[in-house]
């Protein structure tokens, strides 16, 4: 059985991502960060589900919470090794650059950017030694178009776009394929205050989209029929020209 650890699973998206996967076979590993309860629904419908999971919990800013973790679970798990990571977590302070504090910047690229670093450094090597492994990171338009009110988030989805293709050129060679997978809008709390109502004009679609239209690329990302591609950037976006 294959362990995926999906990074912000106590959220929307991550959520129907972990579901997704659980319904595939793979071990789920949810991870959350203050919000057990969510995570813990999710592990609740997996189980009832007849899937397989169980949760983790680490600040994705923090490399040392991130190691901590990361060498309890193999500790726990002797050898076995996570052969799935959907980098998903994520977090938004929108504000125009004029008015931007430090905290502002800094906070999201440590929740975006750093964070992929973080936590993909920890698992990486047992992907590589065990020739088999899938890395998803979860980006967005606005690091594709860049969006005004959010040159910090923009900035770090941006940076994760680069880090996916020059990560793809190193591991692909040991069937570790690493791909970013880019939003437009999703309905989730990250969104819960825009106005749909206007902004789905500019969507060929006419809606948001639902986070399980999200989990279903993740999903075949993380599956062997993906194996071809690799330091891709998939939009899913409803036509929103990017
Ligand atoms: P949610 O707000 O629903 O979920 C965010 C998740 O990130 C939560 O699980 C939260 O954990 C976790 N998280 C936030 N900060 C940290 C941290 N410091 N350490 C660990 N975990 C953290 O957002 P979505 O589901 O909408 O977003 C998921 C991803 O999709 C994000 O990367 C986002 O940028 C991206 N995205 C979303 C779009 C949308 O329209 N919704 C569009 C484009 C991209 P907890 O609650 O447990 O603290």
């Amino acid at each position: 059985m294959k362990y995926a650890l999906i990074t912000g699973g106590s959220g929307g998206i991550g959520s129907a991502i972990c579901t997704r996967l659980a319904s595939m076979n793979f071990k789920v590993i949810i991870h959350y960060n203050s919000n057990k309860e969510a995570a813990k629904k999710t592990l609740i419908n997996i189980k009832n589900d007849g899937g397989e999971g169980e949760l983790i919990q680490f600040d994705v800013t923090s490399k040392r919470a991130i190691n901590n973790a990361i060498d309890k679970w193999k500790e726990k798990n002797p050898n076995q090794y996570i052969s799935v990571l959907v980098n998903n977590a994520g977090y938004s302070k929108d504000m125009l650059m004029i008015w931007m504090e430090d905290n502002d910047w800094n906070s999201v690229i440590d929740t975006n950017l750093n964070s992929f670093f973080n936590t993909t450094s920890s698992l990486l090597k047992d992907m590589v030694l065990n020739k088999w492994g899938r890395i998803i990171n979860i980006v967005s338009l606005s690091g594709i178009k860049g969006l005004p009110g959010q040159t910090n988030y923009s900035a770090a989805k941006a940076g994760v776009i680069g880090a996916t293709k020059a990560l793809a050129q190193e591991v692909g060679r040991k069937k570790v394929t690493v791909n970013a997978v880019a939003p437009g809008y999703i309905s989730t709390d990250m969104t819960q205050d825009l106005d749909e109502k206007q902004l789905r004009k500019l969507i060929p679609i006419n809606r948001f989209g639902k986070p399980e239209e999200v989990a279903e690329l993740v999903a075949f990302l993380a599956s062997d029929n993906s194996s071809y591609i690799t330091g891709e950037v998939i939009n899913i976006n409803g036509g929103l020209y990017t």
